[in-house]
């Protein structure tokens, strides 16, 4: 069984490393969101990128969610003590990833090389792929943050410098309309047996892959079988400020919002067992319910979430 998933970080980290116990490397791509790559000290930042490839790698810090685990911040401090921004946390050890990427693509190579390039060196043997070598940057628009001229704010700079504390008028994904979906992610798409969705903030970590010209077409071509994991339980996201995000983009903040964001392509949404009752509204929307415990707090539940997505995607 061929499984091409799309991933932000967090959320999705766990459910390839379920993904990855269960299938053979080979029949594993992942897509990855780039909307929240940053410029830091220079250097070119990819989260998501590095959340998954670490995850897969067995290097991602488990219970912080992002980094390396055993990790030291020796050059923050120097940086602290030099007078540098500082909001932005940068590992030792993971600095030598932003610095191999920004050297690379400084010498012209596209994100998708580097990024194949850090995942072999990582031993990870699966696919990973950036959504696009074109640089596309999710922006929050804000109302009269000091610091934010015109309002809008780098997505790192809401969510790590400002901790996601803002209110949320509007999000645009800044580059997306002249964006080209990276090479083989189309083909990883439409040659899949199931396509999964990972359970990610749906406006800034699905929303930037869904705003890649061709891809949601893509999806609504493939012959794969589409399932979704929800971000939400009830009426908030598991964690993070999916709930905020949703709200300014008009999305209701429960499954039924997940669901009408992947509206017209999706066939399936894993929810929680808590939002059963949602069963029949989804089927309205002519999704396939799979209603199990969606929180996945250590690996054994990270395998068992993902053998029910496959099985899920199955029926
Ligand atoms: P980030 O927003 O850049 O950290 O990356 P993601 O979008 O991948 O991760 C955040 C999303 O994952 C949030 O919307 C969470 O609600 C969701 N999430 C985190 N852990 C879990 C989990 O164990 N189960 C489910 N179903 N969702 C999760």
């Amino acid at each position: 069984m061929r499984v091409t998933a799309l991933a932000g970080g967090t959320g999705a980290a766990k459910l390839i490393r379920g993904l990855a116990a269960i299938l053979p490397p080979s029949h594993l791509t992942v897509v990855v969101n780039t909307g929240d790559d940053a410029r830091i000290w220079g250097l070119h930042v990819s989260p998501d990128l590095d959340s998954v490839t670490y995850a897969l790698a067995g290097r991602l810090d488990i219970a912080r969610g992002w980094g390396l685990h055993d990790e030291t911040f020796n050059c923050l401090d120097a940086m602290a003590h030099l007078g540098a921004e500082t909001w932005f946390n940068l590992g030792d050890r993971d600095l030598a990833t932003h610095l191999f990427r920004t050297e690379r693509l400084t010498a012209g190579e596209p994100l998708s090389a580097v990024t194949a390039e850090l995942a072999r060196r990582q031993g990870v043997a699966a696919l990973i792929l950036p959504m696009s070598d074109d640089p596309v940057r999710t922006r929050i628009l804000t109302s009269d943050l000091p610091g934010a001229s015109d309002g809008w704010l780098d997505f790192q700079e809401y969510f790590v410098r400002e901790k996601a504390n803002v209110a949320v008028i509007d999000i645009a994904y800044a580059g997306a309309g002249n964006a080209r979906p990276a090479p083989g992610v189309v083909d990883a798409i439409a040659g899949a047996d199931v396509v999964v969705v990972c359970p990610s903030n749906p406006v800034t970590s699905i929303g930037p892959i869904l705003a890649v010209p061709g891809l949601v077409t893509a999806l609504h071509d493939t012959r794969a079988r589409v399932i979704g994991v929800s971000p939400i339980v009830g009426d908030a996201p598991v964690s993070g400020p999916a709930g905020a995000l949703m709200r300014a983009r008009g999305l209701p903040v429960s499954p039924l919002g997940v669901a009408q964001a992947y509206g017209g392509w999706l066939d399936s949404l894993v929810v929680d067992t808590r939002d059963a009752t949602l069963a029949p509204a989804l089927r309205d929307l002519g999704i396939a319910p799979v209603v199990v415990d969606i929180i996945m707090t250590d690996h054994v539940r990270e395998v068992a979430l993902a053998s029910v997505v496959l099985d899920g995607a199955g029926s």
